[in-house]
């Protein structure tokens, strides 16, 4: 991904660092109005702090335990005061919107500074800005999932309700967001014709699990197979190194969700390629949402063998039925 994006995102995440550091500055500066023995022992705790490390450097006249003894009481005595007043101390701490980086982008794993899932998630999300699916996102998601869209007539053919149906699959939705590192969770494969809320839940399940502090990347199955076939094909360097870091993610990201499967130009490319995806990520541990508007049968007729039983071992399907919703929003 172009160095540009990335700094242009760090300083972004600076303006936010700031920001929080600012706020629980002032949110100091108004508790140690309100209580002046705040201030009064901050004070003293701050000049006694000076002290000792003068004293480290200048040599132990015989004063420094002393020193140390009364500044742990005085740490105490803050304590208490904090306690008594009933003050959390987490007032005093910048609230940062990542706590996992305090909004730094970068967290310390195996001794190596590495890139915190919130700034990844940042970067996809600039390099897909041309699909809108962050707009989406931020529209579509579990908190105002209407449910009254949905019939509660039972169709011919079916034993219950859209509406209950839909139910259903937001609760195994929700389980699978719930216990989403699990092993033994599966993916999850959406078919049916389209307008039945497919995308939504697609669209829910990402925003829940970026929250969460998972990568998530959201791609259309055309759009994902042209990434795959210029990272293979391409002679050209630049669009070569880039489909390369988007190659990482497509195998690597927490969570891969391929939208609209089947709307692709399939050839035997892109379902050796689909292959190579759900083998390697179901390896890592990595999770897949899939969503078609075809049925089982026409998946094995278009994938093949090979890739329909590895859809259904590791995959649970669900059906979306009923009526389209989408001239009801
Ligand atoms: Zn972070």
């Amino acid at each position: 991904m172009k160095e540009e994006i990335l700094s242009k995102i760090l300083s972004q995440y600076k303006v936010k660092r700031d920001f929080a550091q600012k706020e629980a500055e002032e949110r100091l500066r108004d508790l140690r109005k309100t209580y002046p023995k705040l201030l009064e022992l901050d004070d003293k705790i701050y000049y006694l702090n000076l002290k000792i490390s003068k004293l480290a450097i200048v040599g132990d006249d015989g004063s420094l335990d002393a020193l140390k003894a009364e500044l742990e009481s005085l740490k105490k005595e803050k304590e208490r005061f904090l306690a008594d007043e009933n003050i959390s101390r987490d007032i005093l701490k910048p609230r940062y919107s990542c706590s996992l980086c305090e909004d730094t982008g970068y967290v310390e794993r195996e001794n190596r500074w590495v890139k915190c899932n919130c700034l990844i998630n940042r970067l996809i999300e600039e390099t897909y800005k041309k699909s809108n699916i962050m707009d989406q996102i931020e529209r579509d998601n579990f908190s105002n999932f209407n449910l009254s869209l949905f019939d509660s007539d039972i169709l011919e053919g079916h034993d219950i309700s859209s509406k209950e149906n839909i139910q259903f699959i937001l609760k195994r939705t929700t389980e699978f967001i719930d216990s989403f590192k699990d092993k033994d969770v599966k993916n999850l494969l959406f078919y049916g014709n389209p307008g039945l809320g497919k995308t939504y839940m697609c669209t829910s399940a990402a925003k829940a699990l970026m929250d969460k502090g998972h990568t998530v990347l959201y791609h259309s199955s055309s759009e994902l197979f042209q990434v795959l076939s210029d990272y293979t094909f391409s002679r050209d360097e630049r669009t070569k190194s880039s489909s390369k870091e988007i190659y990482g993610l497509i195998m690597g990201a927490d969570l891969l969700i391929i939208d609209d499967l089947g709307s692709e130009l399939t050839n035997s490319f892109v379902i050796n390629q689909l292959f190579n995806i759900i083998n390697i990520r179901s390896m890592g541990n990595k999770k897949l949402i899939i969503s078609t508007n075809l049925s089982p049968s026409e998946i094995k007729e278009t994938y093949g063998d090979r890739i329909f039983s590895r859809l259904v071992m590791l995959f649970d399907f669900f059906e979306f039925y009923g009526s389209d919703i989408r001239w009801k929003l």
